[in-house]
């Protein structure tokens, strides 16, 4: 049985005082049955670590370099985000894809950098409205995915998280069926201990309905991730639906 994973992507929000009510409150709420964890902006590495240290909630980044070290202004490598301790760094983020330009081959390059560093990377594939409305879906996320199986072995991806881009910060979630559809034909791509979160628009209204699903192992959570109430609702859904599946 594969042990749920609860991802917030903060996104660019917050400050020190937010955060601290935040993780404090995330903290102290937290349960058994579901592994919960934070990818925060990279100032707020530093903050989550000393929060979260022995707490049983990890932390992480959003984004890494696909260099280990140079003349690369602006950038974060995987070797510093592991000196703060992250556990898990989202790659291949929608967002990243559509308005930095990160290319698949991009994409696995960081794959490659946050696992060669010792992290866990979650790595997000996902459709855009336009590709679901021709019917390319199962492909687009399959190139997706295969860019990075083309340079690892199926057992390297550990978290893949399916976002559909047209469910990302709308409000509009994806089906269970729909969500379950994908999560299957991912799955057939990798290993059956490989976890696949769904995320766009998770909230405690659609969670429970979204885990109950076979093939969907948690979520990746945007917005719901900065209400700590939200969130854990969230991650008690998840436990709930491993208990109801055991
Ligand atoms: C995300 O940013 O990965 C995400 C799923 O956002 P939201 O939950 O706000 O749709």
């Amino acid at each position: 049985m594969r042990e749920p994973l609860v991802a917030g992507n903060w996104k660019m929000h917050g400050n020190r005082a937010t955060n601290r009510a935040l993780l404090d409150a995330i903290v102290a709420g937290v349960g058994q049955g579901v592994e919960t964890a934070v990818c925060v902006p990279f100032p707020f590495l530093a903050q989550a670590a000393e929060r979260l240290a022995g707490t049983g909630v990890a932390w992480g980044a959003q984004n890494v370099s696909e260099h280990a070290q140079g003349a690369f202004t602006g950038e974060v490598s995987a070797a510093m985000l592991a000196e703060f301790g992250c556990r898990y760094v989202i790659v291949g983020h929608s967002e990243r894809r559509s308005l930095y330009g990160e290319t698949d081959e991009v994409v696995a390059a960081k794959f490659g950098a946050a696992q060669a560093a010792g992290m866990t990377p979650i790595l997000c594939v996902g459709e855009t409205l336009a590709e679901r409305e021709a019917g390319r879906t199962e492909d687009v996320v399959a190139r997706q995915l295969d860019a990075v199986l083309r340079k690892r072995a199926p057992e390297a991806v550990a978290v893949l998280a399916y976002e559909p881009v047209w469910a990302i910060g709308t409000g509009r979630t994806a089906t269970p069926e729909q969500a379950q559809a994908i999560h299957a034909l991912l799955r057939k791509r990798l290993t059956g201990g490989a976890r696949i979160l769904y995320g766009g628009s998770v909230k405690p209204q659609n969670a429970a309905a979204l885990f109950a699903m076979p093939d969907v192992d948690g979520g990746l959570i945007g917005g719901a991730s900065l209400v700590a109430e939200d969130f854990l609702a969230i991650a008690r859904a998840a436990s709930a639906a491993l208990a109801g599946a055991g």
